[in-house]
């Protein structure tokens, strides 16, 4: 049986039997909001998390927000005056970064695929561009010499090494991101006939990593491979973007990552990169650890039945909004999300449940048989966990329900 919520809820204080969501009762919170399901993102625990890995981190260590983990445009506002650079991966989300305000040198656009379209929109911002494949280098040079402008690129490269034990692994092998690391050598001499603005490297492993010890692994890894490749730039590096992985507890059992190894191998290695690379910049790029648990997913029971036996709360929102908590399609074994009842938090005879949501499939599940304070019609359903990859990475037109609403409190 899974515990209530496991130790992450303690982010979101519990009074009078109500979950707090950025110092507003949850209840009250709903009225105000006026619809259910909608998601929820707390201004003070994105600061927080944001103050607490930097607090970890050399102090000259840039931090990026990849925007990709949760482009709700008032929440990429907030991050932006917190941060020193936004990630990018598409012309939406350009615009979302164009649009805080922040420095177009600050702004990196990574993808494979960028259209031309994409292409001369970054190349007339001024943001910088990291570089995918040979031919797209090729292909944006030819766009910048059409519009007269010098491009600002970053090479992404491939390396020969993978981030162990993570969640998603996006190098080593035969990847479709990044510039293999072998290749790199001779394009770099390729750009040097170019009139590009080098600004340097980018190695990106992976994501959703809880293990200290790889992540560490592969930052040394990193470094020795971004020195080496160094060599054949055509001028200084200026930036070297580490890329991230850092991830967060999402299942029973799971641990929250532990930062001190991390911390102290950047520590170690950030002199040596200086004295290495004089001038250059250190990026580390994340998204879900420094927005994932500061958003919940509330959605309001609307019938309450039992089936042989077995508690079903049938509720307005599901998988359309939140495809990860559903189990993604079913391709791994489902683990239940933290969730709760959070307008009955404390005090509350409680049961074992299944939540589900108004979809025609048997994927449409948020929780399953979890033990819940015992729920009734209006009751409020809060996933935790959920303030990266929820809204923007489910498949929110099956079954053609409205938009859930998503409020910055
Ligand atoms: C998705 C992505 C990130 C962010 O990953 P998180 O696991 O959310 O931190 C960073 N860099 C690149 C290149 C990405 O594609």
């Amino acid at each position: 049986m899974n515990k209530p919520v496991h130790a992450l809820q303690t982010l979101f204080p519990v009074k009078d039997g109500c979950l707090q969501v950025g110092g507003i009762a949850l209840s009250r919170l709903a009225q105000r909001v006026g619809r259910t399901p909608f998601f929820a993102y707390d201004r003070a625990l994105l600061s927080a998390r944001v103050a607490h890995l930097r607090a970890a981190l050399p102090p000259e260590l840039r931090l990026h927000y990849s925007i990709k983990a949760n482009p709700m445009p008032a929440l990429v506002q907030h991050m932006a005056r917190l941060v020193d650079g936004l990630d990018v991966a598409s012309a939406g989300e350009l615009k979302c970064a164009l649009d805080t305000g922040i420095t177009a040198h600050d702004i990196s656009f990574a993808g494979p695929g960028k259209t031309d379209a994409e292409l001369s929109q970054a190349l007339a911002a001024g943001v910088l561009i990291h570089l995918e494949s040979a031919s797209e280098m090729e292909r944006l040079d030819r766009l910048a010499m059409a519009m007269g402008i010098a491009p600002q690129v970053v090479l992404r490269v491939n390396p020969d090494f993978e981030l162990k034990s993570s969640g998603m692994k996006m190098a080593g092998g035969a990847k479709p991101f990044g510039i293999d690391a072998e290749l790199v050598p001779a394009l770099l001499q390729r750009m040097a006939a170019l009139s590009m603005d080098f600004h340097g490297l980018q190695i990106f492993c992976g994501s959703q990593n809880l293990k200290a010890q790889a992540i560490v692994e592969a930052q040394s890894n990193t470094f020795r491979l971004a020195i080496e490749l160094a060599e054949y730039a055509p001028r200084p590096l200026r930036l070297l973007n580490i890329g991230g992985g850092l991830g967060i507890p999402y299942f029973p059992g799971e641990v929250a990552l532990d930062l001190s190894s991390i911390s102290d191998n950047l520590r170690q290695w950030m002199p040596k990169v200086g004295a290495a690379l004089p001038g250059v910049q250190v990026a580390l790029e994340s998204g879900r650890y420094l927005v994932g648990e500061a958003g919940i997913y509330v959605a309001k029971v609307i019938d309450r039945k039992i089936s042989r036996g077995e508690v079903f709360l049938v509720t307005d929102g599901g998988m359309h909004h939140h495809l990860a908590a559903s189990g993604n399609l079913g391709q791994v074994i489902r683990k239940n999300y933290p969730v709760a009842v959070g307008n009955k938090m404390s005090g509350s005879e409680r049961e074992s449940a299944t939540v589900v949501g108004p979809l025609c499939t048997p994927l449409d599940v948020l929780a399953g048989q979890i033990e819940l304070a015992k729920a009734d019609v209006g009751d409020l359903i809060v996933v935790f966990q959920s303030g990266a990859y929820g809204l923007t990475a489910s498949p929110n037109d099956f079954l053609s329900h409205a938009k859930p609403v998503e409020v910055l409190v």
